[in-house]
């Protein structure tokens, strides 16, 4: 419906051939409002869908059992969940596939923990990105494995956080990320991804090179220390080739600290830079 803002009144007396008239003027703006485009204004509604009322139940009851740790979703809650949409309890419900991934709860029986698993990407991928980014990236640091493997899983690669995270402290999470993709890429994320790259480009070193000696390692020639303290010889860029204890396979981590499989990823993820440069700039 149309409405006239800034509306200004004039009066004005016009005297003539033994008359007086009165001239009202009226100058405003008319507008048009989209309501729906405003939700606030949406929401000042004079009815509430019964739907819109279940919703706000579900969401308070449920939000309450999930305060205690050992409540386990059940077959029905999921329902209401994905059925009604319950998006706020996204941080709850991530928290608990966050310990429940990783750990056996003994309250907890196998069928609600594989509800959980079965449920809980579906959940995530009905919210809309940013939503879902912000729910799984604030437990980013908190733990890292766990959430990568969301990230992967839920095309939730999010530069600009990712561009959060660089400092060298946490350069085999931003390296776990890198395998993920979002939906659609742009402009913009891009020219994070540059920033994400150039990072990690530019690592600090945490092992370095001494020249061999003959008589110690059998040959002369470049020797690795490793940021593990192992000498082992080893090309430029080369990568660790000392056994760990308790069968933990061989050290493999570069002069950057790098493994072989973290500086594959890295190759990739400047491959991936390059093709989605060239598709933007069509
Ligand atoms: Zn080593």
């Amino acid at each position: 419906m149309p409405f006239i803002v800034g509306l200004h009144t004039d009066f004005e007396e016009i005297f003539g051939k033994g008359k007086t008239k009165f001239v009202v003027s009226l100058v405003g703006t008319a507008v048009k409002l989209d309501c729906t485009q405003m939700p606030s204004l949406k929401a000042h509604t004079d009815s509430v869908s019964v739907d819109t009322l279940r919703r706000q139940q579900l969401m308070l009851s449920l939000g309450n059992k999930m305060k205690d740790d050992n409540y386990a979703l059940n077959a029905s809650d999921w329902g209401n969940i994905l059925s009604y949409s319950l998006w706020d309890l996204a941080p709850l419900i991530y928290r608990r596939y966050l310990l429940l991934s990783k750990s056996t709860v003994s309250n907890i029986t196998l069928s609600e923990k594989k509800l959980l698993m079965d449920n809980f990407f579906p959940f995530l991928n009905s919210m809309n990105f940013e939503d879902a980014a912000s729910v799984v990236y604030a437990d980013v640091t908190t733990d890292p494995y766990g959430t990568a493997e969301v990230i992967r899983n839920c095309q939730l690669f999010h530069p600009a956080k990712i561009v959060e995270l660089l400092h060298p402290d946490n350069k085999h999470l931003v390296v776990s990320l890198l395998g993920a993709d979002k939906p659609d890429y742009t402009e913009q994320d891009l020219q994070q991804m540059r920033q994400i790259a150039r990072f990690l480009d530019n690592l600090p070193d945490t092992g370095h090179y001494i020249e061999g000696k003959e008589s110690l390692f059998g040959k002369s020639g470049t020797m690795l220390v490793c940021e593990r303290g192992h000498t082992t010889a080893v090309d430029l860029g080369g990568h660790c080739t000392e056994m760990l204890d308790h069968g933990l396979g061989i050290c493999n981590l570069n002069v950057k600290g790098l493994t072989e499989t973290e500086v594959k990823a890295i190759a990739a993820f400047n491959q991936k830079i390059e093709i989605l440069s060239s598709l933007l700039n069509k």
